[in-house]
């Protein structure tokens, strides 16, 4: 599942190419990929809509348009998106597709179909969209270990669990909370208000550590996600535990377990992150 690391290089490949285009006209294929307003209203107002910016929140990429108004894009679990030239071969699973003012076209790939595009004109009045109620953003200077004692203190939640909560730390998912961990040496079952200061201190630079290494890598691809070129990441070569279970503890030697918690597969290291 794409988090933070896989949509901001998306952002900033997106970044480099979006701005200036104008989006000609949208055919939306599966009408539920639209998550606000419906699928024929989206159609009919992102016409001849400009680009202006490319940004990330959580794991939703932001695109503001000139006039005012806001394109979102949530990749669930598949999805990609995709910028290919005419007469490139279409993908496999298209829900969406902008033709852009310069004969190119932006896909939406999805074999899942969870992903979501919304279409927002006024952020505080229209509808609430679920970016504007996302936690604290890892990358930013006020994600600090006090911010981030502050946002776990008196949760009973096993911290693996606080992690993915994105109204706590918005981009977070599992392959990257089982990796903080690892790294903080922290045993994903803690009941997340009863770390210490130090733990707390610990996890936050692991937090930020292993989501900005995985971005000089451009994203981990472990099953499905691709960049905006439709090219793999590199990240997964550098996981600790994620999907390692069976296999020795690069640090300790000892085996690396799963366990379900939350119903999320849980990689962590006995030795390393005791409870
Ligand atoms: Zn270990």
């Amino acid at each position: 599942m794409p988090e933070l690391p896989e949509v901001e290089t998306m952002v900033r490949d997106l970044r480099l190419r979006l701005p200036g285009r104008r989006i000609r006209s949208t055919e939306v294929y599966w009408d539920r990929i639209i998550g606000y307003p419906d699928a024929e209203s989206f159609a009919s107002r992102i016409r001849n809509r400009r680009v202006a910016t490319v940004d990330r929140r959580g794991k939703f990429a932001l695109f503001r348009l000139e006039d005012g108004g806001v394109l979102a894009v949530h990749r669930g679990m598949t999805g990609s998106l995709l910028l290919r030239l005419p007469g490139e071969p279409e993908d496999r699973f298209v829900r969406a597709r902008f033709h852009l003012d310069d004969g190119s076209e932006m896909r939406l790939d999805d074999s899942r179909k969870f992903g979501r595009l919304f279409l927002v004109d006024d952020e505080a009045n229209e509808y609430r969209p679920p970016w504007t109620r996302l936690g604290v953003e890892p990358l930013d200077s006020s994600f600090t270990a006090a911010t981030l004692a502050g946002r776990l203190a008196g949760r009973r939640a096993a911290i693996k669990t606080a992690l993915l909560n994105q109204a706590i730390v918005a981009g977070i998912g599992n392959i990257y909370a089982d990796e903080a961990l690892f790294r903080a040496r922290i045993h994903p079952e803690r009941s997340a208000g009863t770390l210490s200061k130090r733990e707390v201190g610990r996890l936050r630079t692991a937090i930020t550590d292993v989501l900005m290494g995985a971005i000089e890598q451009r994203g981990t691809t472990f099953s499905t996600y691709r960049d905006v070129d439709g090219a793999s990441g590199g990240n997964q070569r550098q996981l600790q535990v994620f999907h390692r279970h069976g296999q020795p503890c690069f640090r300790c030697g000892g085996e690396v377990k799963r366990i379900v918690l939350g119903a999320r597969g849980t990689h962590f290291c006995p030795g390393c992150q005791r409870l």
